[in-house]
């Protein structure tokens, strides 16, 4: 990423200008009465002190580990296990999440490289954690004890003696050291997967006339000229494969390029998949589950495989009437194009067809919209929104230590009371050597301290927004505003948590639920209502985005969305079948099972092609696949809560409700009973498949599967 250092700089002058800041110690006070307790994280600044810290850390935490293992058997309590075992993780991830932070971070590249170190030596240390034979003797005999525990504390105790199950060390030795061995040969094979992915490199050559279509900035692109009429293509690199996929006129060119594309890697990683799915059946079924999936979705929302496949399987129908017509209307285009009455919408059309429905009916000048959106307008805007409906107040306060100069550190506090609750640091802006997504990290995570007092969390927003340039602001693209929308959201569930274990608090909730309060948060910046509180031409703020501009947006949005989730569905459904009980020894292959789940679900594909031979997700999102979706379909299920109150996506109240039954809780109660508190209702697809359109969703209400019955 290019860098206008000079204008940066500029900026920074403007914005770096004497403020009367408070600090941390103005709001010790109010802590106290509030039994909270603030900490600005102590920054590591230089190589050794970061290898220090990580050294100290596990060495720490080990002497508590040895304290657990060590203590008198037949006096163990709730406090010298559970507790302790939640305080010692605790501990040491403060000390792990400010690394992380300074390996996405630090300007000074010997800073990074002893972070990442860092980071690896965590990671190994945690994973021996489980394999301690005697603090698992230890939480066993408190086990055998029988504690009669409740609400967050039994919520502890199980879910730890749960970790300790899946790492099978309730099984006998033998049976123990087999699911380890087998454990460590999947990570191995694993990476070969990865790695054969990032080897699969299929150049394919074309000619102008066979590229037609495709937008010029394609052909200046570096390395895609390769001679006097052939442009090379490189399947592997999405943004190629995406623009000539969406451009070219040309079915053979798409045909071509999609077959290549969806076989790369399948001479390696057909074996290689195959053989990591038995693995993931032998661990499964060695630790007394019916399948991987199982195994997967035990620690999730969706409770069982079953749970999940249900919840899609009542997607995939519930959206059939919207799929339907969405491809109707591009065979249409279709028919005509190619003058056969008869032609069909095959898996390699999908994109060119929607790229030109949207074009022709729905164009907006994406570019253009920039102008409405100057970062600090935004921010302020996105500040206004956050504090009044969750019921909160920002203040910008002096930072002790930064590690760029605009780097900017803010209060958090309960506006009606003004107990404080925590800090967020932004870091908004691209620079070398820095990470290069949009996220949110949580620093210190909220916990009761064992005096107990609580520790209020720090997070830190790292994002990559346009830079101001010498003669304009820093403009954003609206999907830059939806991310930002999107990210401080994480931040807000980070601070305002109340869950009493560190284990529980702020985001440590199930992975296919932790993105969906976000994901909610997206649908401000579609509403004209929110966007006119904030969104203004730079030039002549007195000039909102016109109501017309913004309905086309919405109208684009929804155009395609049919296709867009059924093809999702397609890779959810096709991963949860490859993942599904299957008897030991038989021969399961997962092109076999995978394409026809894909055809079924998506739309015909070429019987050659080896899509999931190049799906990196199957190692890592392995049976979780399906949670991107459910995470979509809870989202909207939520967001009915502010679209029924009187104040909209602006509700006092429901926003309160969020930041007390969503946010506050955590994983400190099942969420599955938290959102349910924050609807007023049992969950429901419903929702979701009206907000993409499905027409008459409401005449055959669909109980929801996976979330709502299986909750415990
Ligand atoms: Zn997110």
């Amino acid at each position: 990423m290019k860098l206008h250092t000079l204008a940066l700089t500029l900026a920074l002058a403007a914005t770096v200008r004497a403020e009367n800041l408070k600090t941390v110690d103005d709001f010790k006070a109010a802590a106290d009465k509030a039994n909270a307790v603030l900490t600005i994280p102590d920054w590591e600044q230089t190589p050794e002190a970061v290898d220090a810290t990580v050294k100290n850390a596990i060495a720490t935490a080990n002497k508590a580990l040895d304290q657990i293992g060590s203590q008198d058997l037949s006096k163990v309590t709730f406090k010298s296990t559970v507790l302790a075992l939640d305080d010692l993780n605790w501990q040491a991830g403060l000390a792990a999440s400010r690394t992380v932070v300074i390996k996405e971070s630090s300007t000074n590249e010997k800073m990074r490289a002893a972070a990442e170190n860092a980071v690896k030596e965590f990671q190994d240390w945690a994973v021996g954690i489980d394999y301690r034979e005697d603090v698992y003797k230890a939480l066993k005999a408190f086990a055998d004890t029988k504690p009669k525990l409740t609400g967050e504390d039994k919520k502890l105790f199980d879910e730890t003696m749960r970790d300790y199950r899946r790492a099978g060390l309730a099984l006998a030795p033998d049976k123990r050291k087999e699911v380890e061995d087998l454990r460590k040969q999947l990570a191995k094979i694993g990476t070969d997967f990865d790695t054969n992915i990032v080897n699969a490199k299929v150049p394919v050559v074309f000619t102008k006339a066979e590229l037609d279509g495709v937008p010029d900035s394609f052909f200046a692109a570096p390395g895609v000229k390769t001679g006097d009429d052939s442009y090379t293509v490189l399947p592997n690199v999405t943004w190629q494969f995406i623009a000539v996929e969406e451009n070219a006129k040309s079915e053979a060119t798409r045909k071509k390029l999609y077959v290549i594309h969806d076989s790369l890697a399948k001479d390696t990683n057909r074996a290689v998949l195959n053989q990591m799915i038995e693995l993931r059946n032998k661990i499964a079924l060695r630790l007394g589950y019916k399948s991987w999936d199982d195994f997967q979705t035990e620690i999730k929302m969706a409770k069982t495989g079953a749970g999940a496949k249900k919840y899609i399987n009542d997607l995939v129908s519930g959206i059939q009437p919207k799929f339907a017509a969405e491809v109707a209307e591009m065979q249409k285009m279709k028919a005509a194009d190619t003058k056969d009455p008869n032609a069909k919408i095959e898996v390699w059309d999908w994109r060119y067809y929607g790229n030109q429905l949207v074009k022709q009916k729905y164009s907006v000048d994406k570019e253009a919209l920039r102008d409405f959106f100057p970062f600090q307008k935004v921010l302020e805007g996105m500040f206004n929104i956050y504090q009044s409906i969750f019921g909160l107040k920002f203040e910008k306060i002096a930072a002790p230590y930064k590690w760029i100069d605009d780097l900017q550190l803010y209060m958090v506090t309960d506006a009606a009371s003004g107990e404080p609750l925590g800090m967020f640091y932004l870091d908004m802006f691209p620079r070398e050597g820095k990470f290069n997504h949009f996220a949110e990290f949580g620093i210190i995570s909220g916990k009761q301290l064992p005096d107990g007092k609580y520790q209020r969390p720090v997070a830190a927003l790292l994002c990559n927004f346009p830079p101001p340039s010498a003669d304009k602001p820093s403009l954003m693209t609206h999907s830059d505003v939806e991310t930002l929308f999107h990210e401080f959201g994480h931040c807000l569930h980070e601070i305002t948590t109340r869950a009493k274990y560190g284990r529980f608090a702020g985001t440590h909730v199930p992975g296919d639920f932790v993105e969906a309060p976000s994901q909610m948060l997206q649908n401000w910046v579609w509403d004209k209502k929110v966007l006119d509180t904030f969104a203004a031409d730079y030039r002549d703020p007195s000039k909102k985005i016109p109501t017309e501009i913004i309905q086309k947006m919405n109208d684009a949005k929804l155009a395609t969305a049919g296709v867009f989730y059924r093809r999702q569905f397609g890779f959810a459904s096709l991963d949860l079948a490859m993942h599904d009980a299957h008897p030991e020894g038989a021969k399961w292959d997962c092109v076999d099972i995978s394409n026809p789940v894909l055809e079924k679900v998506f739309l015909p594909i070429d019987p050659g092609t080896t899509m999931v031979t190049y799906f990196g997700h199957m190692n890592g999102y392995d049976a979780g696949y399906y949670g991107y979706a459910w995470a979509d379909a809870i989202a909207a299920d939520m967001a009915t809560v502010f679209e029924k109150a009187p104040g909209g996506y602006q509700d006092k109240q429901a926003g309160m409700k969020l930041r007390n039954e969503i946010y506050a809780q955590g994983d400190g109660r099942e969420v599955n009973v938290s959102i349910e508190k924050f609807l007023g209702r049992k969950q429901s697809v419903e929702p979701f498949l009206k907000k993409i359109g499905v027409k008459g969703g409401d005449e055959k209400k669909k109980a929801p599967s996976g979330p709502s019955k299986e909750g415990q």
